[in-house]
């Protein structure tokens, strides 16, 4: 069924496709991208966590236009919930685990956007100008009630760290204004940003830290080795916080995740969650005994996530670095 409607993510009417699986709607914005959003998105405590969910979205969107799976012609859709932290499979993404890296500090947010004009304008010779109430204000990560100015204060603040400067066009065919460009500056500060956040050749270890998955890490680390990867093993020390800068930061850098369903373990299921909301590979693997054993049979949404089924430690190595070598891309 299709209508029209007022759209979260533009602000705007247009067409709407309700779905029939779930409550919501899949939005078609004018910018040509397809918006596939649960209510529970939208009933957030306040506005401006709703209007920061709305800009994660936004910006999955602009990375990944399209999922893998065709029920909805291939568009995502969104939907929010802070129990089913792993739930993010090929279709359906949920926004909770992308909240946790949010550029809620300022800082952090001029990076952010930096790193979106230098993506969205590549060319030396581009400039460009403000974005606007009416277009791609979310790739600035707008979350106020007032958008104009919101955007002016954030232009004039990259503009005084030096990251742009206003270019007074020689003739100008439109009315858009004057137009920005990125300074040799800004140019420097993308990439040192980009080299940070650059995939490195790391497969990141996502487990219980007990002494009885000892030799399960120890498998892990092999078949990653000798996948020709690095092992990223965080020590269990360091897991004494829920949301671990650090860990975000190395699951980011790795090019996949190879998670533990033998001995559950919340962390585990929550760092494979977020991998695979980032577009990473994530490898479950789970001894035969257990999986078999319905008292200790992995969580259901990991169930149906390929996983691997191992017999003995041998088999493990051997499937795991196979797999590794299958499905991660060099
Ligand atoms: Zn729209």
């Amino acid at each position: 069924m299709s209508e029209r409607e007022y759209c979260p993510i533009c602000k705007k009417e247009h067409e709407v496709v309700y779905l029939t699986n779930v409550r919501g709607a899949i939005y078609k914005c004018s910018n040509g991208k397809h918006y596939g959003i649960s209510e529970t998105v939208l009933y957030a405590d306040n506005d401006v966590e709703k209007e920061r969910r709305l800009n994660v979205i936004y910006n999955f969107i602009e990375r990944k236009p399209f999922c893998v799976k065709g029920a909805y012609n291939h568009y995502w859709v969104f939907y929010y919930d802070e129990n089913v932290m792993s739930q993010v499979d090929e279709e359906y993404v949920n926004v909770f685990p992308l909240m946790q890296d949010y550029p809620k500090d300022v800082a952090v947010r001029m990076d952010r956007i930096l790193l979106n004009l230098a993506d969205d304008h590549p060319m030396l010779s581009e400039t460009f100008t403000q974005p606007s109430y009416e277009r791609n204000f979310r790739r600035l990560y707008c979350e106020s009630k007032d958008i104009p100015a919101e955007i002016i204060n954030i232009f004039t603040m990259l503009s005084d760290m030096g990251y742009i400067k206003a270019i007074v066009p020689v003739m100008s065919f439109d009315d858009e204004g004057a137009g920005y460009g990125i300074t040799a500056k800004g140019w420097e500060r993308i990439a040192q940003l980009r080299q940070t956040n650059e995939e490195v050749d790391q497969g990141f270890i996502a487990m219980s830290f007990a002494q009885e998955t000892n030799n399960i890490k120890d498998c892990f680390m092999k078949a990653i080795s000798d996948a020709g990867y690095k092992p990223m093993n965080i020590n269990a020390k360091e897991h004494n916080n829920y949301i671990m800068p650090e860990i975000f930061y190395e699951i980011k850098r790795s090019k996949f995740v190879v998670a533990d369903a033998t001995f559950p373990n919340c962390g585990a299921y929550y760092e494979a969650g977020y991998a695979l909301a980032l577009g990473k590979e994530v490898i479950f693997c789970c001894e035969e005994k257990t999986f078999n054993d319905p008292d200790k049979k992995p969580h259901f949404d990991v169930v149906q996530k390929s996983m691997i089924i191992w017999k003995d430690e041998a088999d493990l190595i051997t499937r795991l670095k196979n797999r590794i070598t299958a499905t991660v891309n060099q």
